[in-house]
């Protein structure tokens, strides 16, 4: 689907939204679950252009929605994959492999409930969790770097969702990429569900330095694209303080984790379902 001439984003894919930057090279930014990786090449070969274009995979945060299908396309076509330096471990042959979430904790219970609504997780004592792959990373990103695509792609350390979220910013046209830092349920915006009450206010300290830039469209992790009012609406979200119990965090958000869990169980956009229901 055409969000602007030069950018797309790849219909009926599972997880997160994949979006494609169509520079003379192209940049993937988010892959979804692991199995779009065909679908994405379809649809690059689909718009007339060279799946052979495709020279890197930016992902904004290392969940597994996100970053599925980053091994895949990087298999395929060989374009490398680039992740903020926070969320990248070392391997122990020194290379860098993207995080999976278990390294220091266990990971949250919505976590493990979303691997398991996509058959990754752990399903019963009797059948264990499939492992998930590695995710190798070639290259990793800090605050103010620019990576190339559509004139360049400014990095914008956003922590809170993850440590190492990214907000991508392009300058032409102005589209800010807030992954899951941000979730377009279509009537409103919202923060994502996140249990840890430091984590965020960390998150909200990010979304404040957003606040001053002049994005005209927003792509976000899931739900569509916003290109009207962007930053009133961005601003929105921090206009009030945020600090309420994490109980009623979670009834406000139950809907969108019921539409979150349904995108890794069955392909297609939150908007398109809506309209199909
Ligand atoms: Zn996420
Ligand atoms: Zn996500």
């Amino acid at each position: 689907m055409e969000i602007t001439e030069k950018v797309h984003t790849v219909d009926d894919v599972y997880g997160s939204n994949v979006v494609l930057l169509l520079d003379t090279e192209i940049t993937v930014i988010d892959t979804g679950f692991p199995g779009n990786g065909q679908k994405i090449l379809d649809y690059i070969r689909d718009i007339g252009r060279q799946t052979e274009d495709i020279k890197r995979i930016l992902i904004t945060h290392f969940h597994f929605d996100h970053s599925g299908s980053a091994l895949e396309i990087h298999n395929l076509t060989g374009a490398s994959i680039i992740a903020h330096k926070d969320e990248v471990i070392k391997n122990v042959d020194g290379t860098l492999l993207l995080r999976k979430g278990e390294e220091n904790e266990p990971p949250p219970l919505w976590y493990k409930l979303a691997l398991r609504a996509t058959g990754l997780g752990r399903r019963s004592p009797k059948k264990p969790a499939r492992q998930l792959h590695d995710t190798p990373v070639h290259k990793t990103v800090s605050h103010g770097d620019i990576v190339p695509g559509l004139g360049g792609i400014s990095i914008i350390h956003s922590p809170g969702h993850t440590p190492g979220s990214i907000s991508p910013f392009v300058l032409d046209p102005k589209i800010i990429f807030l992954g899951d830092s941000v979730i377009n349920n279509i009537d409103r915006l919202s923060r994502p569900l996140m249990w840890d009450r430091a984590k965020r206010r960390t998150l909200d300290r990010s979304l404040q330095e957003l606040r001053e830039l002049d994005a005209t469209i927003a792509c976000f992790g899931h739900g569509p694209a916003l290109t009207e009012d962007v930053m009133t609406k961005v601003r929105g979200l921090t206009d009030r303080p945020y600090d309420l119990p994490t109980w009623q965090i979670a009834l406000k958000n139950w809907r969108t984790l019921r539409k979150w869990r349904s995108t890794g169980q069955r392909p297609g956009a939150w908007q398109t379902k809506k309209k199909n229901q």
